[in-house]
This record gives C-alpha cells, sequence and structure tokens, in this order.
C-alpha cells in the first residue's frame, strides 16, 4: 500500500484575477480534493492544501477545464505576477492589470511537460528533436523570481519585496509608464547573516511598451550571473549586491541597447487594504472583503466559503485576490449590487469593520500543519494573539490605529514579516524572533527586537511600547516610525542593515 501523500497544489492568476466560474471551479476543487478550503495567497493565487496524490491529476485537469494552470506558479522561474487592486482607480487599474497578464503571459516557460505529464499524458518530446526553452535556457534561474505593479497612493503588493518592483507613472489618469526597482526579497535563513530580506532599489524609469522588453532582460541577466552554486544567496537581491547597482545598471542598459530615464515622482500612502463597498470611476461597484489570513472555509458560526459560493454563482464581473489576502468582489453593476449584499447580509460576510485595526493589517503564512518549512504556528496562531493585543490596544484607546503585523511560521517570509511594523518570525514550537520598525508605506525593513520569545513575553514586551505610543506619538505617526524615533531598532533602508 502507497502511504497517502498529501501536495498543496498553487493556481497562477496574474493580477489575482478569477472569473465566477473560476471562483466555482476552486471552490469545488478545495472542497472535493483539498481540505474543505481555499487559501488566497499574499502573491494573489489560490492554494488548495491536502490534495492526494492519486487526485492530483484529476485536480490538473479539472482546473485546467476552467481555464486554469499551475504552470510557474512555484519553481526556479517568474512566478505569480502581482498588481494593485484599486476600484478606485478603475480605467488605470484596468490597465495595469492588462500588462500584469501579458507579462505574465511573457515570462512564462514555453516547455509543454506541464502538459505532457498533467493533460492528456501524451509524450510531446520523442526524444528526437530537442524542445528549446529561449528565455530561461536548458538550467532556468537559480531561484525563484517575483515581479508586482504596484499603483500609488496604494502600496497594497509591497512592491520593494520583489525581485521587480513597478510603480505604475500616471499621466491625466493615463498610463505612461513604470519606475522600475529590483532586488527587493524577503527569505533568509536563521543564524546566517549572509542572507538577508532586502529592498528593492530604484533603477529608473520606462515608458509601459518596453515592459516586456525590460522585465526580460533583467530575468535573464540573474539567470546569467545568479548564485548557482550556494542556493540560499541565489535570489537576485544576492546577485545585485555581490556585483553592486552600477554594474547592473550598466549590464542592463548594455542588453537592452538603450538607457532608463530618470524615476519619475511617486508617493505611498499606505501597505494593505481598504474594506467595504467602493463605487468605480465606471459606476460600478467594487467590494472589498476581509479574510483572516486568506482561509475560505466554514466556519462554525461564519459561512464563508458557501457564501462567497452563492455569491459566484450570481456574480457577473470579477473576483480579485488582493496581495493582502483579502478577496475583491470587483465589477458589481448597480443592478446586482442589491443582490449581492443581500447574500453578504444573510452569509454575515463582513467588510471587516467590526474587526480591530490591527487584524485588519494582519498577514500570516500557511505554516502548520501543512507546510513542510515551518517552524512555528503562523496562520492557526496570530488570531488568538491579536486577540491578546488588542485588549492592550483598547486600553490605550488604539484599537483603531492602524499597524501593520505579520507572522511567518519560518525566515522563507510568504507574509513579508520582514517588512510589517510588527513582524514575527519563528523560531521553534511557540517561539517567534520578534521584529520592530516596519514601515506602513512598505519602504523600509524591520530590525530584530528580541530573540525566540514566546506568547508571555511578546506581550510583556509590547504592552510599555504600546503604552508610550498612545501617550507620545506625534500626530498622524506610525507605529514602525515612532519605535524608530524613540530608539527601540533603528531604521533598515538596506537588508545588508538588517541583523
Ligand atoms: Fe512555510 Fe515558511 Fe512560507 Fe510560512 S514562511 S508558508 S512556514 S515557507
Amino acid at each position: 500500500l502507497e502511504p497517502a501523500y498529501q501536495f498543496m497544489v498553487r493556481v497562477r492568476t496574474p493580477g489575482g484575477a478569477a472569473t465566477p466560474a473560476q471562483w466555482l471551479v476552486m471552490d469545488e476543487m478545495g472542497r472535493k480534493y483539498g481540505n474543505g478550503s481555499l487559501k488566497l495567497t499574499t502573491r494573489q493565487a489560490f492554494q488548495v492544501h491536502g490534495i492526494l496524490k492519486w487526485n492530483m491529476k484529476k485536480y490538473m485537469q479539472e482546473i485546467h477545464e476552467a481555464l486554469l494552470d499551475c504552470i510557474a506558479a512555484c519553481g526556479d522561474v517568474n512566478r505569480n505576477v502581482m498588481c494593485n487592486v484599486n476600484p478606485n482607480q478603475s480605467r488605470l487599474h484596468e490597465e495595469v492589470y492588462t500588462w500584469s497578464a501579458k507579462l505574465s503571459e511573457h515570462l512564462l516557460p514555453k516547455t509543454q511537460a506541464y502538459h505532457e505529464l498533467w493533460l492528456d499524458g501524451e509524450k510531446i518530446y520523442d526524444g528526437q528533436e530537442k524542445e528549446v526553452e529561449p528565455m530561461y535556457g536548458a538550467l532556468y534561474l537559480p531561484r525563484k523570481f517575483k515581479i508586482g505593479i504596484a499603483i500609488p497612493p496604494s502600496n497594497d503588493i509591497d512592491v520593494f519585496s520583489q525581485d521587480i518592483g513597478l510603480i505604475a507613472i500616471e499621466e491625466n489618469n493615463q498610463l505612461v509608464g513604470f519606475n522600475v526597482a529590483v532586488g527587493g526579497g524577503m527569505g533568509m535563513t536563521h543564524g546566517d547573516t549572509a542572507t538577508y530580506p532586502q529592498l528593492g532599489r530604484l533603477i529608473g524609469y520606462i515608458p509601459k511598451e518596453r515592459l516586456l522588453e525590460t522585465a526580460e532582460k533583467i530575468l535573464t541577466i540573474q539567470r546569467d550571473y545568479g548564485n548557482r552554486s550556494v542556493r540560499k544567496n541565489a535570489r537576485f537581491k544576492y546577485t545585485i549586491d555581490a556585483r553592486g547597482l552600477d554594474w547592473f545598471k550598466e549590464e542592463l542598459h548594455q542588453r537592452l541597447g538603450w538607457q532608463l530615464d530618470e524615476a519619475r515622482p511617486y508617493a505611498f500612502k499606505r501597505t494593505g487594504d481598504e474594506f467595504g463597498w467602493i463605487k468605480g470611476e465606471d459606476g460600478k461597484w467594487h467590494f472589498t472583503l476581509f479574510i483572516q489570513n486568506g482561509r475560505v472555509r466554514d466556519f462554525e458560526d461564519y459561512q464563508l466559503m458557501t457564501g462567497l459560493r452563492e455569491i459566484a454563482k450570481v456574480h457577473t464581473g470579477l473576483f480579485r485576490l488582493t496581495p493582502n489576502q483579502n478577496l475583491l468582489i470587483a465589477d458589481v453593476t448597480p443592478q446586482k449590487k442589491r443582490t449581492i449584499d443581500a447574500l453578504l447580509k444573510k452569509y454575515k460576510i463582513t467588510d471587516g469593520a467590526h474587526y480591530s485595526a490591527l487584524r485588519r493589517n494582519s498577514i500570516a503564512c500557511v505554516s502548520l500543519p501543512t507546510c513542510g518549512l515551518a517552524m512555528a504556528e503562523a496562520e492557526r496562531y496570530l488570531p488568538s494573539l491579536i486577540t491578546k493585543i488588542d485588549a492592550i490596544l483598547e486600553e490605550f484607546g488604539l484599537l483603531e490605529t492602524e499597524i501593520g503585523i505579520r507572522m511567518s511560521g519560518c525566515p522563507n517570509g510568504c507574509s513579508r514579516a520582514a517588512m510589517g511594523e510588527i513582524g514575527f518570525i519563528g523560531k521553534g514550537p511557540g517561539k517567534y524572533n520578534l521584529y520592530l520598525g516596519g514601515d506602513f508605506k512598505g519602504q523600509r525593513l524591520n530590525k530584530i527586537y528580541r530573540e525566540n520569545i514566546g506568547e508571555e513575553e511578546i506581550l510583556s514586551i509590547l504592552r510599555p511600547i504600546l503604552e508610550r505610543y498612545a501617550k507620545e506619538r506625534q500626530e498622524q505617526e506610525h507605529f514602525g516610525d515612532f519605535v524608530i524615533r524613540q530608539g527601540y531598532v533603528e531604521a533598515v533602508t538596506d537588508g545588508r542593515q538588517f541583523h
């Protein structure tokens, strides 16, 4: 008898967009083959956990029927391209989304192996004619590669955490191009200071027509110069840090045959999502729904999965998975809004209004029990820790003050914990490193404040800091800025100063 091996399967959704029909298929997959739930990830993708090995092929074929796939959702290639979810700027948003989808398609590996393995079983490579992978070559990239597009003033995608971070630049509400930042990335290894999270660095501006070409050339520099001997140092950030930004720019300009312009002015106001109904420029409505840690399932007193299924049956717009594990029910016509509103009420699906501002700005990775790399709990633990921190916040009148809190079960950083104003990275069962000083706008890393501590210490350490924050903060001062001003930690704007 073969053991019941289980798998997690991630589905690629550029810009986090899924049609209602696709939502219904993913909902069915989660219940039929998975553990009865869906996880909306921090890269705007679906994950289904707990798929038994003998169901894998059926799963792949059924999502294929719904025009979904897992190509490049994992592996040493360019991953899901992230894109801002901003219903306020729908025309601009629409165009940026189109570019994210084009970029995703452009950077897909060309191999037919996925189809060969999962779809019809027919052998496409017969051993005679060699399949050519024009961009990735025979060896692909040294490590995974991540791209995201932000539209200021929202930095919901954490643009500086990406290998290539693109900042949309508009004129008269029309997209004209992108500022390009390179070499961001969250992962590190505990106890190895040669590894660190890093922020992307701005290298200039490109007109939108040059996006595909620029991204491809950047990716090929990493293909050719990335560290293939030490996997822990194989991410693009280390390639840039080892050789210098000037070397990188020169190499890029040489490969492009033209130079990037000076980066254009932009300003971010926040990370995270804003919740509830918003009317877009085109008169359509958009509802951003808070989903704690991206877990869609039916809870005892909250029929979230069932409610969303019923909404998907009548919805004629799109679902947009946000970069913060929440969900946008997008492009709702005024006629449909009434129906969807009734369903939201029927299933008590909330926009997050009755959660604290801390919870609304929380992100936790999957971690235990399904992630093989996990050292400590994240998704299953953060909600209860927040309840305890909320009690402190309430005492000091901070319940509605927005503070970004993130927890990862290991230093791989899937929740982008190194950018949280309060960050936790798992060390062992019940133990975390506590990091402070990230920036609410997503432009700074945090720094370690206490190592290897459990819940009691976490609460006793945070309490006096939060009390001082309540009493001594300046007007509009965010928590991450306050802890730096007060000297709890130093500001980190270059990952090499993270440790
Ligand atoms: Fe797993 Fe670590 Fe990623 Fe969490 S951060 S999902 S524990 S790899």
